[in-house]
């Protein structure tokens, strides 16, 4: 049997093939309008409107965020949720399918890690999953979970907080990749802080004495930080961006600067102290300047947890599957953006996987094995907070040329190809397939909630975000 029909010898799977067309051109029109963080304001109706026909149960608003939005359908037994997100990253517009760097708009948005993939291909999902439960009577609710501002604001953690996900049983999400296969479940803890120092400005030649410099305390700040590297825990990360250096005029004491801090660290337990000793650099710096600090917390995120029997549920849906059905034209294609990548880049997608590298391959060809452990490159996710209070699992779907970089122009640029539209349709079978497999087998779910309540047991989870800090909806201005 051909790969293409083995892929469609599933009923869910048919059901997934029956309608990609609409959610392939959704994805299409969402990385045509690049939004960012909070202001996904058109990708978000784009995907009401996308419920709305499908004849989901629209809630709009989720807590309290306009561009968070959740559909279901199905009535009574489990809830499964499929999460998705569409927001959009700046200064990473460029031209699609062109392999070389050109922004469609100077200085534009970009969908650089595919964000419009990612939506697209969960509401696919969700919608396949609640044909299925119409179809064959099946008692079961499936929700699709539009999630804004991943990229910086974390809005999960703060739908989490609302309570959104608290009659959730199963939460399933994935992310674009070079490869597909159950995305390990590693991911670092992190929070984002503004620190915004006020001093008092003076004429910078005839009176520096009475000036006292808010920029000298960012720079004094940075310096402690740095000095701190030395002594942070294996795998913590600091970065660091200048919101505002006090304007252009260097004959003028700067009065304010503002920098935003991200910290991160391999859970809440080692983050926490992490956080207070910046926090003490910046009221040093404050102190040894004369001026004043005031932080703002614009977002944290928990680290993702695991969950066993949902990835190896996801895994034998990867294997029945089979890997995307790429074809030549597609690896032609593929081959021009891989030549734009280093061979530093393609090693580490390998290493990251877990894998050893094949020289010459374009595009994955392959599932991932799940006990595969990679190295090096782990980042962040705002699904952590929800795997703290759900059972969770997350796929890795093959949408570009194995190596491509997250939030590079090359992502951005693969994000419309034909072979990105057949990882988005590949992926969300293997989301349908999780999930009906989810709601028809009960004593799965009670497996995944064991397995959830092992994990937090020492250490029920705590969320990393202050009671008094909402989610940062002015926070694309802001910056
Ligand atoms: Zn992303």
């Amino acid at each position: 049997m051909q790969n293409s029909e083995m892929q469609n010898s599933e009923e869910i799977w048919r059901l997934v093939d029956a309608k990609k067309e609409s959610f392939i051109a959704l994805s299409d029109r969402v990385w045509g309008m690049p939004e960012l963080c909070y202001t996904e304001a058109r990708s978000c109706a784009e995907h009401v409107a996308a419920l709305e026909a499908e004849g989901f149960r629209v809630t709009r608003n989720v807590a309290g965020i306009p561009t968070a939005v959740m559909g279901e359908a199905g009535e009574g037994g489990p809830v499964i949720a499929i999460l998705g997100e569409y927001d959009a990253l700046p200064g990473l517009s460029q031209v699609s399918g062109l392999a070389e760097p050109r922004p469609a708009e100077a200085n534009g948005n970009g969908h650089g890690c595919g964000h419009n993939l990612l939506g697209s291909a969960s509401l696919l999902a969700a919608t396949a999953v609640k044909d299925y439960l119409a179809t064959h009577g099946l008692r079961g609710r499936v929700r699709y979970y539009g999630c804004p501002a991943e990229e910086g604001g974390a809005a999960k953690g703060f739908m989490v907080r609302a309570g959104a996900f608290k009659d959730v049983d199963i939460a399933i999400s994935w992310h674009p990749a070079s490869f597909s296969g159950v995305n390990e479940p590693e991911s670092l803890a992190n929070t984002r802080i503004d620190f915004t120092f006020t001093g008092r400005s003076s004429h910078a030649a005839a009176a520096p004495h009475l000036g006292r410099s808010a920029l000298d305390a960012v720079e004094l700040m940075n310096v402690g930080v740095n000095y701190m590297r030395e002594h942070m825990p294996d795998g913590a990360r600091v970065h660091y961006a200048m919101l505002d250096g006090g304007g252009v005029a260097p004959n003028v004491v700067q009065a304010r600067a503002k920098v935003r801090y991200l910290i991160r660290a391999k859970d809440l337990v080692e983050l926490n102290p992490l956080v207070q000793r910046v926090r003490k650099i910046a009221d040093g710096a404050a102190l040894m300047t004369e001026t004043k600090v005031e932080t703002r917390v614009i977002s944290a995120v928990s680290n993702l947890l695991g969950n066993a029997p949902l990835e190896k549920l996801m895994h034998d849906n990867f294997m029945r599957l089979g890997p995307p059905d790429f074809d030549d034209l597609d690896r032609a294609v593929a081959a021009k953006f891989q030549a734009t990548l280093t061979a530093e880049d393609i090693t580490a997608a390998y290493r990251r996987h877990g894998l050893n590298v094949e020289p010459g391959k374009v595009l994955c060809d392959k599932i991932v094995p799940i006990e595969t452990s990679g190295a090096g490159g782990v980042g962040s996710t705002d699904v952590g907070d929800v795997s703290w209070v759900v059972p969770t699992v997350q796929a890795r779907g093959a949408t570009c040329a194995i190596g491509t970089p997250f939030h590079s122009w090359q992502l951005t640029g693969q994000g419309k190809t034909s072979f990105a539209h057949k990882g988005l349709v590949h992926v969300a079978k293997v989301m349908a397939g999780t999930a009906l497999d989810a709601i028809r087998d009960p004593g799965l779910i009670e497996r995944a909630r064991n397995d959830l309540e092992k994990r937090t047991g020492d250490a029920p989870y705590a969320c990393p975000l202050p009671s008094e800090v909402g989610p940062a909806l002015d926070m694309s201005k802001a910056a």
